[in-house]
């Protein structure tokens, strides 16, 4: 069965969907909504060297290694993209990504502004992006107090953070305000929809319209 967003008929382009956002914007749950109805995108899971969380799950959340580690694989250029955050590394390892596009899929990117603009360097018209916005600063600081998966002195960090992380709106294709999460994940359903249908992305679309115009 085709999923909803799908338009199998035309051989089409995989592209690079990134969603960022300061922590706490609900970027984490509308990724996994998005994952979860349309079967033609993956996420992109990112190595980093931060200490998994309860409930993470190596492999699946992140790829968690050694900072030697990660140094090994940024010097082989192994990385599409890496950045620091949160004193903590973390980057987007490059063999799964090409191998998802090739095969015509999409990819989706939980990556911060940094990577983002690494990922524009270097394949702008595979990139789609959005930018998630909290509705209010109130909000944004309940969703990070609620979520107590951090200690308090780390909680206070990202909040310090989060006015630094939103003046990176401006870079981004789309911004989205996550007043209500069936609306964005809406919005977000949309915008890859159109993205999908862009005539670029289409590459199977010339052979397509020869056969019709050949009467096949
Ligand atoms: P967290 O530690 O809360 O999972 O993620 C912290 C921040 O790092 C988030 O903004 C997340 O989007 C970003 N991030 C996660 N993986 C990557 C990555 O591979 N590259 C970059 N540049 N940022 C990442």
């Amino acid at each position: 069965m085709n999923s909803p967003l799908s338009f199998d008929l035309i051989r089409r382009r995989g592209l690079m969907l990134v969603l960022s956002s300061p922590s706490g914007a609900g970027k984490t749950t509308l990724s996994r909504r998005l994952l979860e109805s349309d079967r033609e995108i993956s996420l992109s899971i990112s190595v980093t060297t931060r200490q998994p969380r309860r409930n993470e799950v190596n492999g699946r959340d992140y790829i968690f290694i050694s900072p030697a580690e990660f140094d090994l694989m940024a010097g082989r250029g192994e990385l599409l993209e890496h950045a620091k955050v949160f004193g903590n590394y973390y980057g987007t390892p490059r063999a799964p990504v090409e191998s998802t596009l090739a095969m015509g899929r999409d990819v989706l990117f939980d990556i911060d502004w940094q990577g983002t603009q690494q990922l524009k360097e270097k394949a702008r018209n595979d990139l789609v992006s959005i930018f998630i916005l909290p509705p209010s600063w109130h909000e944004l600081e309940r969703r990070l107090m609620s979520r107590a998966q951090d200690d308090p002195s780390e909680i206070n960090r990202r909040m310090a953070k989060a006015a630094d992380e939103m003046s990176h709106w401006a870079e981004y294709d789309y911004v989205i305000v996550n007043r209500d999460l069936d609306q964005s994940t809406l919005a977000i359903h949309s915008i890859l929809l159109a993205e999908r249908l862009r005539r670029h992305r289409q590459v199977g679309l010339s052979d397509f319209v020869s056969d019709l115009q050949a009467g096949k």
